[in-house]
């Protein structure tokens, strides 16, 4: 059965005292729903915190990037060595807002992919079509070399260390939700990719998240859909009582 998972991207936002007290909710107020894994990404400078605060507990501690070299001189950047130093194993990579506005490409993509996995670490992978591509039916094939050129070139090994993340750029932040059927029609399309190009086992294996406006209020039912296996939180993410409503939907 594939993993369940509700991730919670807190982007550029929560200071250290912000982050404490989110995480402190988090913890007290527990979700019903304990199928669900949950992960959060707070900012860098919070992470080494985050993974004291909740050591002992299910919740696992994200970062939002990494740098694909493994040091040197990069000034503001941050290697996968200094992640994995203060315990964190997973890592968001492929975001829109990264893509959009630091000028993240599939080739540079498929770079921090293999760092990432050389190192161990899980990936959520993000990616997803801008409102242009969905309004002259580009969508899949955006969204088909996104993968073919960040993502299907790792061995079949290196799978299980990958969760996809579909984020249609038009819904993220913006309110406006892919419906649950465009949701479970992309999904169905990604599984499909990944049968043809890797593998059956893979393409059953692999959890596929929804990111974009997801809200305790349409999250149900976006999360019913046969091929969604959890989401990708903005947003709703950074109100505890919101973030576990959506964990409760799965
Ligand atoms: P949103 O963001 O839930 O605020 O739309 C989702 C994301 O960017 O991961």
């Amino acid at each position: 059965m594939r993993k369940k998972i509700v991730a919670g991207n807190w982007k550029m936002n929560n200071d250290s005292a912000q982050t404490e007290v989110l995480i402190a909710e988090l913890l007290a107020k527990k979700p019903e729903n304990t199928i669900a894994k949950i992960v959060i990404a707070p900012s860098f400078i919070n992470l080494q915190a985050a993974v004291e605060q909740t050591h002992g507990t299910s919740i696992i501690v994200a970062a939002q990037n990494m740098h694909q070299a493994e040091s040197g001189a990069y000034t503001g950047e941050v290697s996968v060595g200094m992640l994995k130093s203060i315990n964190v194993n997973t890592v968001i990579l492929g975001h829109s807002e990264r893509r959009a506005y630091f000028g993240e490409t599939n080739a540079l993509l498929a770079q921090k992919v293999n760092t990432a996995l050389a190192h161990n670490l899980t990936i959520i992978f993000c990616f997803g079509e801008e409102l242009a591509d969905r309004q002259s039916g580009n969508h899949f094939a955006v969204v088909e070399s996104q993968l073919k050129e960040g993502l299907f070139h790792i061995s079949e090994s290196e799978w299980g260390s990958v969760v996809l993340a579909y984020e249609p750029v038009w819904a993220i932040g913006t309110g406006e939700t892919a419906s649950p059927e465009q949701a479970q029609e992309m999904h169905a399309f990604i599984r499909t990719l990944l049968r043809n190009n890797i593998g059956n086992k893979i393409a059953e294996e692999t959890s596929i998240l929804y990111g974009g406006s997801v809200k305790p209020d349409n999250a149900n039912e976006i999360f019913s859909k046969p091929d969604v296996d959890g989401g990708l939180i903005g947003g709703a993410s950074l109100k505890a009582n919101d973030f576990l409503e959506i964990v409760n939907g799965i």
